[in-house]
């Protein structure tokens, strides 16, 4: 069920820097207008095989996609043979991803669950964890990062790998920004823009071709400092794609991704 009609940033948007918030971002409306924005059939022919063929080349078989969304790699990675749980803390997401699934004729594993006690309610171990399209930037205090890639850790076998993705904030915070929608945002007539950013927020507006308007705040992660989390909470070796290149300039890719092993 939806949570408001609305998008409820209080009246002070920029003041709005909330670990919980996105469960009230992700209302019935957006949701609904998620699959529009990320368009599954050029986000597969953008991203080809890449994480399908990291995760094969580890051996993995069970994979936890921890930010389902709309379903988008759940569905992939179940068409390509892995065993899939596939977790979000948004309701709205999660019965989409159903949906989704649904269309393809395959019944999803879905469980709600909040990263931060993600424990509580899985107790499986996997292969490898999946959290892509920018999703772990809306934790906004290091407390809840840390909380929740333990968690990650936890979740994962003793050789497991987690693969996290991150927009480039560096390049946002220090040149401003600029993308080339490639990789992720694929859809058509929809603009994505960071309409206020600084050192704790970037608040991104989303414009759709029926004038609806929409917002997420999340953390602007620097990529140096989420590495460093990555090997604090005890991941032994971090590699970081951009744009899933292993060779690139700081400033270009839109997106930088993690593959954080275990062991
Ligand atoms: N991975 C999908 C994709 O790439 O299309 C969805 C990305 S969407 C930007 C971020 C997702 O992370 C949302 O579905 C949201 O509900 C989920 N999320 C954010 N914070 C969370 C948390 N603390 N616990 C569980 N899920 C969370």
């Amino acid at each position: 069920m939806a949570t408001a009609e609305k998008q409820q940033f209080g009246s002070d948007p920029v003041a709005c820097r909330d670990s919980e918030h996105y469960q009230q971002e992700y209302i019935e409306g957006f949701v609904d207008k998620w699959d529009q924005l990320i368009d599954w059939e050029s986000r597969a022919e953008s991203e080809g095989d890449f994480f399908i063929d990291v995760l094969r080349r580890r051996g993995a078989r069970k994979v936890l996609d921890i930010a389902t969304g709309t379903g988008f790699h759940s569905t992939r990675l179940i068409e390509a043979g892995f065993e899939v749980v596939s977790c979000d803390g948004s309701p709205e997401m999660l019965s989409k991803a159903f949906e989704n699934g649904r269309l393809r004729d395959h019944i999803l594993r879905t469980v709600q669950v909040d990263w931060r006690w993600l424990n509580r309610d899985i107790h499986e171990h996997f292969d490898a964890i999946i959290c892509l399209g920018n999703s772990f930037t809306h934790l906004f205090s290091e407390n809840d990062r840390r909380k929740a890639l333990a968690e990650f850790y936890a979740t994962l076998k003793h050789d497991g790998l987690l693969i996290i993705d991150q927009r480039n904030y560096d390049a946002m915070l220090d040149h401003g920004y600029s993308s080339k929608h490639t990789y992720y945002y694929c859809g058509d007539n929809i603009s994505v823009y960071p309409e206020y950013i600084d050192e704790g927020l970037a608040r991104f507006r989303y414009n759709f071709p029926d004038e609806s308007v929409y917002y997420l705040n999340m953390f602007p992660l620097r990529k140096e400092y989420l590495r460093r989390l990555l090997r604090e909470v005890g991941f032994q070796k971090v590699t970081t794609y951009g744009d899933f290149q292993q060779t690139y300039r700081d400033t270009e890719p839109d997106f930088f991704i993690h593959l954080a092993e275990k062991s």
